[in-house]
C-alpha cells in the first residue's frame, strides 16, 4: 500500500494532472465502487484505463490539518483557502483574461466583496468592480428595452440569483469537495488516518453533512454503513464535549463559580458557533 503521507518530499500535495491524463480532455474519474484492488501508484496507468477519477486527491493538506486538532478540519481549510483566494483575486490574476471574464460576469457575494474591500488593495478591486458594473449596466439597459416582455422576469430572477454566483464561493466549493473526497478516501484506505479521524474533534454540522454526502457518492453500501457509524459516534462525542464547554462558560458567569477554573470553556462561544454554522468566527 502506498503511503500518501510521505509521498512527496517537497511537501506539495500528490496530484495527477487529471486533465491531461485523458485523451478526450475530460476530467478523469475514479469509481471506488467498481475498483477491485487497492489503489497503488505503481498501477496508476492500469487505473487510468479502468476508472475515472472525479476528484483530485490532496492528502498532505488533510494530514497537516488533522495534526492541528481543529474543531472542524474542513472549516480550517476553508478559511485558509478563503485567505489565499482573496490574495489571488487582488493579485496579478485580475489581469488574466479568463479570470477577469468570470469576475465580470459573476462578481462576488456580500461576504467576499467585504473581505476583498477590507484587504485594502483598492486599485485591483476597483478594476474588477468597474468592469462588473459596466456589464450590469448593459443588463439594465436591456431590461429597459424588454419592459413588458417575458425577459423582464428573467432579468429580475438573474439579479436575485447573483449571490449564488460568487466566483470565490464556487472556487472554494470545488476545493472543499476535493478535500472532503480525500478525507473519505483516506478513511477507507489508511489505517493510520482512520485512527486519527476517530480521535479528532469531528466536524461542524455543515461539513458533517458534506462528508456523509461524499460517502454516499463514493463508498460501497457496506463501507458507507461503517463510515456512517463511525462519523456518528465521532460527531456525538464531540458535540457533547462542546455542549459541556458552552454550558460551563455560562455557569462561570455565576458569582458562585467565579473562583473556579474556566476549564476548556474560555473560547467556547467561538467554537460552538463554528460547529453550528461551518465557519470560524473572526
Ligand atoms: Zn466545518
Ligand atoms: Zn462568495
Amino acid at each position: 500500500m502506498y503511503n500518501w503521507k510521505s509521498a512527496t518530499a517537497d511537501n506539495t500535495p500528490f496530484m495527477y494532472n487529471w486533465k491531461s491524463a485523458t485523451a478526450d480532455n475530460t476530467p478523469f474519474m475514479y469509481n471506488w465502487k467498481s475498483a477491485t484492488a487497492d489503489y497503488n501508484i505503481n498501477t496508476k496507468n492500469h487505473y487510468k484505463k479502468r476508472n475515472r477519477m472525479k476528484y483530485q486527491l490532496e492528502t498532505i493538506p488533510i494530514w497537516d490539518t488533522y495534526e492541528k486538532e481543529t474543531e472542524c478540519p474542513l472549516c480550517f481549510l476553508q478559511q485558509k483557502l478563503e485567505k489565499q483566494n482573496i490574495s489571488f483575486f487582488l493579485g496579478s490574476s485580475v489581469m488574466e483574461p479568463d479570470i477577469r471574464k468570470k469576475v465580470n460576469e459573476s462578481g462576488f457575494c456580500q461576504t467576499h466583496f467585504t473581505m476583498l474591500y477590507d484587504e485594502g488593495n483598492r486599485l485591483s478591486l476597483s478594476l474588477m468592480i468597474h468592469s462588473h458594473l459596466l456589464l450590469l449596466l448593459k443588463g439594465l439597459g436591456k431590461f429597459k428595452k424588454n419592459l413588458g416582455h417575458k425577459s423582464y422576469t428573467e432579468y429580475i430572477l438573474s439579479l436575485k440569483n447573483k449571490k449564488y454566483e460568487c466566483v470565490l464561493c464556487r472556487r472554494l466549493e470545488k476545493a472543499l469537495k476535493r478535500y472532503t473526497f480525500t478525507i473519505v478516501y483516506l478513511w477507507k484506505k489508511e489505517e493510520e488516518f482512520r485512527d486519527t479521524f476517530q480521535k479528532s474533534r469531528g466536524f461542524c454540522f455543515s461539513h458533517f453533512s458534506d462528508c456523509i454526502s461524499m460517502a454516499d457518492e463514493v463508498l460501497s453500501s457496506k463501507k458507507k454503513d461503517q463510515f456512517l457509524q463511525e462519523i456518528y459516534t465521532l460527531q456525538m462525542k464531540n458535540l457533547v464535549r462542546i455542549e459541556e464547554d458552552i454550558h460551563w462558560f455560562i455557569q462561570k458567569h455565576d458569582y458562585k463559580n467565579s473562583d473556579k477554573s474556566w476549564k476548556n470553556s474560555k473560547d467556547a462561544p467561538k467554537r460552538t458557533i463554528q460547529k453550528l454554522i461551518g465557519k470560524i468566527p473572526r
